[in-house]
């Protein structure tokens, strides 16, 4: 449905995107993820057609669009802060690209409702002001506003992060089911690895300007191919060398010269009344400091030469609920969940 064809993107002479390739499949919920200023506003904004780029194709649905303007694209693009008329109503916000195009006043009128019934948005809520709505219901606004031009693609650039945590999570979950209701393909710009793990088909993490990886959620996270990618989809551990030690005296098999890595989730406690041991090798540790956080705790523990960051969902079966400060504890680490990486060469040389 897209495909960056070889596109870099220079802003005078700093590039921005060096040569990005990348496709992208028809009715697919597809993020970029990354840092800021890894360049993935940039590449959205390249599709959406605001910026040229100095070589390489834009190609959606089969037709190379590089040097077509945004209006010719097909594609509906949400914004960060929406970019909402504040002198308009909620109607006429929604009305807007439509009625640039000289629909007949009835028409727009029948349009604007049928899209703001599919997005949730109230027949009294068409009436009012966008200062009267709610952040969640701008959202929805300029939503509606994108999809009523019908585009085959739908572009958001971080739609979520002007508001509030709770609101967030909510909406996470009404805007991929407004995805999959429409059976648009959307290309969707976060920094924020739990929304871009939750809500898509395919993720590429970006750092650079470039794609460090690109795959389904699990497929990054369970097998991150670079540290970066390791580190940026969650909270990890780099084992310390005596750690790595431990681990293969215990018959774990990591290899020395290279860096490894545990999720703070992978993990567990040796073993309780009523749970088996997991696999994996066991230490030895002390707990050093607990963080409590509701439904799940973390444990600072030393092991070994160093500290490991291990989260417990609170389950008084886990027994892990009364671990404090002091205790000495058996986990367990299976080498099979360590993600393992070269270490750049200027580093190994060190
Ligand atoms: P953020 O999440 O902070 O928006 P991003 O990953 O979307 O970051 P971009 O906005 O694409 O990153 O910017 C990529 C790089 O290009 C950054 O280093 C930024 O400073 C630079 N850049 C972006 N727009 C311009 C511009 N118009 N002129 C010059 N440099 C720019």
């Amino acid at each position: 449905m897209i495909t960056f064809d070889d596109v870099t993107v220079t802003y005078g002479d700093f590039t921005a995107l060096p040569q990005l390739d990348l496709t992208i499949d028809e009715g697919e919920f597809f993020t970029l993820l990354g840092p800021s200023g890894c360049g993935k506003s940039t590449a959205l904004r390249t599709l959406a057609g605001f910026v040229t780029p100095s070589r390489g194709r834009i190609i959606v649905a089969g037709r190379d669009v590089t040097r077509a303007t945004p209006d010719k694209r097909g594609v509906g693009m949400v914004f960060q802060n929406y970019a909402l008329f504040p002198s308009m109503n909620v109607r006429d916000n929604i009305a807007f690209g439509l009625a640039t195009r000289r629909t007949a006043a009835a028409e727009l009128r029948r349009r604007v409702d049928e899209i703001a019934e599919q997005v949730n948005l109230s027949p009294e809520q068409l009436d009012k002001n966008i200062s009267e709505l709610s952040g969640g219901q701008q959202q929805r606004v300029a939503i509606a506003r994108a999809l009523i031009l019908k585009p085959s693609i739908l572009l958001l650039d971080e739609p979520l992060s002007n508001l509030d945590a709770k609101l967030r999570q909510q909406l996470r979950v009404q805007l991929k089911d407004l995805q999959s209701q429409f059976g648009i393909t959307t290309v969707y710009v976060t920094h924020d690895q739990d929304e871009a793990l939750s809500m898509s088909d395919r993720i590429a993490v970006m750092n650079q300007g470039r794609i460090e990886q690109f795959g389904a959620p699990a497929e990054l996270y369970d097998a991150s191919a670079s540290e970066f990618v390791c580190t940026f989809l969650g909270d990890v551990n780099r084992l310390t060398p005596g750690q790595v030690e431990m681990l293969n005296a215990g018959g774990a098999g990591l290899a020395p010269d290279r860096r490894h890595y545990v999720r703070v989730e992978k993990i567990r406690p040796e073993s309780s009344a009523s749970h088996s041991t997991p696999r994996g090798v066991p230490l030895q540790g002390r707990v050093r400091r607990r963080r409590y956080e509701g439904a799940t705790s973390t444990f600072e523990i030393e092991v070994g030469d160093g500290l490991l960051q291990v989260i417990r969902i609170m389950d008084d079966a886990l027994g892990t609920g009364l671990w404090s400060p002091g205790d000495d504890v058996r986990l367990v680490i299976d080498p099979q969940q360590v993600l393992s990486y070269t270490p750049p060469v200027e580093e190994a040389a060190a």
